[in-house]
């Protein structure tokens, strides 16, 4: 009866659950990889697996066969390629923040210090660019500059800034409460910005933000203004309540700047 095979296709409670579990799982592994170079072999690898159906139901039988042999030992390959992406993520899961999902926003504390660190670099008229690690790891820019492993301190912020010291070059990377790098290079935005006075710093700012969930803090030099880049979007003019707020709720950190952006606050 046509009607008894289709009670196969009822899903139970199980299948929605597991499809829900490995949804997550891929959603996971997706955010890991985004803007790294894994993401670019993985789209690579996905083309090359379109071309393969293709040549099957085209009965392209040569090619098929070369790319099934391909695929066959590309999976050792993959594994010399991808240890290094590998061995972090085992690493990663194993770390309680990955399981954590209380730990997201930066602790109080640090939005804190980087507000405060941020208010007495504009008030020197010090430039600065402070990246402040979302759900997307930035090791690979961290790895452009000094690894650091230092608990975020405003005055430890403003003295990494200080014209002439050896790391007051790039950007600053914060995880949670920590800063993992000092004087890391940035990509910088590929499209175009019309206002002058933003240069490379704020193009930096702006290209990271694009590429991560990061909220990136920057400090003008010229104009000595506090400025967030968040989500490809560059908020001038943010005061340093702003700034904390920002990264104490994460979440909400978009609606802060936004009501930034609408009622100028005095500052
Ligand atoms: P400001 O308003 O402070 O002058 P700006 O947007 O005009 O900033 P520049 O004057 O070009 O930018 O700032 C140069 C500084 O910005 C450099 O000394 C360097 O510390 C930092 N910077 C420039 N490019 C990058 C980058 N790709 N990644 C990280 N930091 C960068
Ligand atoms: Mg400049």
């Amino acid at each position: 009866m046509p009607l008894e095979q289709l009670r196969f296709l009822v899903p139970s409670l199980r299948d929605v659950l597991e499809i829900l579990v490995v949804a997550y799982i891929i959603y996971r592994a997706l955010l890991f990889l985004a803007g790294t170079r894994a993401l670019q072999i993985l789209i690579g690898l996905v083309i090359l697996g379109i071309v393969y159906f293709i040549a099957l139901v085209l009965k392209f039988n040569m090619i098929a066969t070369l790319l099934g042999v391909m695929f066959t030992y590309g999976a050792f390959a993959a594994i010399v390629v991808f240890q290094p992406e590998l061995r972090h993520a085992l690493a990663r899961l194993g770390r309680s923040r990955a399981l954590s999902f209380f730990a997201y926003s930066t602790t109080k504390s640090a939005a804190e210090e980087l507000a405060e660190a941020a208010e007495r670099l504009a008030r020197s008229g010090t430039g600065a660019i402070i990246v402040v690690e979302g759900e997307v790891l930035l090791d690979d820019y961290v790895e452009t500059g000094t690894r650091m492993s230092a608990i975020v301190s405003s005055d430890l912020v403003s003295t990494i800034f200080t014209p002439y010291s050896p790391l007051h070059d790039g950007a600053v990377i914060v995880r949670g409460d920590e800063i993992i790098g000092a004087g890391c290079v940035l990509p910088l935005t590929q499209f175009p910005v019309t206002d002058k006075s933003l240069g490379t710093r704020h193009r930096a700012a702006l290209g990271l933000s694009e590429e991560s969930d990061a909220i990136v803090l920057v400090v003008s030099e010229e104009t000595s203004r506090i400025s967030i880049a968040l989500g490809g979007l560059l908020h001038q003019g943010v005061t340093p309540d702003q700034v904390r707020e920002a990264l104490a709720h994460r979440g909400r950190a978009a609606l802060a700047l936004t009501r930034a952006a609408v009622e100028p606050s005095p500052a």
